[in-house]
């Protein structure tokens, strides 16, 4: 057993509905196998098991490993494609990126860079947009496991209105589904989840297919996009007799628990009430929101609705893997909104990256520090006189602290990385 000495700042209880940031200084964290089994003042966890090592991260600021719910794996290499909206973008950057994946050797590179821009931001758990080419998913799969991070992925699927190359059909589709999840779900941390890129390039049929591979592969996700852009919500509406967005999705039995949907800044009463009668989750990923013009989230209404948010990255429109810049952009967007915006505290941000992200993604033994989860945390640190090192020196106290790491932390500023107990070599 290990001991882990530390100032660890975390969120058990919402603060969306009354609780706060938990600050524990000096503390003790006694984990086994893995997993948390004693927590409490440092003093007293050491003299209840004095022959156990220690591992000393005093100095820093220990939070929990972050859990990004929307990524894309194959546009790395796409990021600060800028001045697009969502559709030309696409075309112009991320899906000659998503072409180049039928290449295995390319897609193996590109999968070896994404594992480690995550691990590097703190990111311990991912729900992975995958790659249209399954030797592309297996490459993603086995660099995800070669590190240790915790992915759900799958093949991603389109039998329309894409580039020729990236097309299926519905057969095709279950078929190499079914293979990739019998390979990767469940097999050490990784997980499938049934991936439709979006509604606009799936036909009826296919998505008939998704719901055919969700009830095949057991404790799968289903993860795609939804109202994001406004031109692409009104292609997806002419496409399905004007239907609404969620509807297409919700109509094949695809919004429920285990259901997680990116963006949604411009959903109807209706489909809010669609998805919180379902329990699907919504991947807000305000970055890629900002960067391609998609618009200002509206928080308030999917929490008045009772729909489960939760933080993206949405690499590459997202500008990066760090979910502190996610955070702070979270915050730039409700500041934005006015009256209409919900004012986030720095203990709201930590939640929607770290314990919301957990509840996303079905992952009940991850998301904050309390006995009995797994021990995936993040050791910050800043170099000294860094302008981060100085706003924690002056703070006034450790919710500021948490606002200066969130306004100012860069991956550079994550000194060490945890998953299970095991440190990640980056
Ligand atoms: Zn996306």
């Amino acid at each position: 057993m290990t001991i882990f000495r530390g100032t660890f700042l975390d969120t058990p209880d919402s603060p969306f509905a009354g609780g706060g940031l938990r600050v524990d200084a000096d503390a003790g964290l006694l984990v086994s196998d893995g997993m948390i089994v004693a927590r409490g003042p440092f003093l007293e966890i050491r003299q209840a098991h004095p022959a156990e090592q220690v591992v000393d991260l005093t100095g820093g600021v220990v939070l929990p490993g972050f859990v990004d719910t929307h990524v894309h794996f194959p546009q790395i290499r796409a990021v600060g494609g800028l001045g697009l909206p969502l559709l030309e973008w696409l075309d112009r950057y991320a899906l000659p990126e998503e072409a180049r994946m039928a290449d295995a050797s390319y897609a193996a590179g590109v999968a070896t860079e994404f594992v480690r821009g995550l691990a590097a931001a703190g990111t311990t758990s991912a729900l992975v947009f995958g790659a249209h080419y399954a030797d592309a998913m297996d490459a993603l799969f086995s660099a995800a496991s070669e590190v240790g991070l915790r992915i759900t992925s799958g093949l991603v699927l389109s039998d329309r209105l894409l580039r020729p190359e990236l097309l299926t059909t519905p057969i095709r589709a279950y078929a190499e589904s079914l293979a990739l999840a019998n390979r990767w779900h469940g097999v050490g941390r990784n997980r499938y989840a049934v991936t439709p890129r979006f509604s606009l390039s799936c036909t009826d049929e296919l998505l008939a297919t998704c719901r055919d591979l969700m009830e095949a592969v057991p404790g799968a996700l289903f993860t795609s996009h939804v109202n994001e852009n406004e031109a692409e919500i009104a292609t997806v509406a002419d496409l399905f007799g004007g239907c609404d967005y969620v509807t297409t999705y919700d109509r094949h039995g695809l919004v429920d628990r285990r259901t997680v949907l990116a963006h949604n800044v411009h959903p109807t009463d209706v489909e809010l009430k669609m998805l919180a009668v379902g329990g699907a989750a919504v991947a807000h990923c305000p970055t890629s929101n900002a960067a391609l013009g998609s618009g200002l989230f509206p928080l308030t209404r999917h929490l008045q609705f009772g729909v489960r948010v939760a933080l993206g990255s949405d690499v590459g429109a997202g500008t990066g893997f760090s979910l502190l810049k996610e955070g702070l952009q979270a915050y730039f967007a409700q500041q934005l909104l006015g009256d209409q915006g919900r004012p986030l505290t720095a203990a709201h941000l930590l939640y929607l990256a770290t314990t919301a992200g957990a509840d996303a993604l079905a992952l009940p033994e991850v998301g904050h520090l309390s006995v009995g989860k797994r021990f995936d945390a993040q050791l910050v640190r800043p170099a000294d006189g860094s302008p981060l090192a100085v706003g924690i020196t002056h703070a006034a106290d450790t919710e500021e602290v948490l606002a200066r790491i969130f306004t100012l932390g860069t991956p550079a500023d994550v000194q060490a990385v945890w998953i299970d107990g095991h440190l990640l070599h980056h």
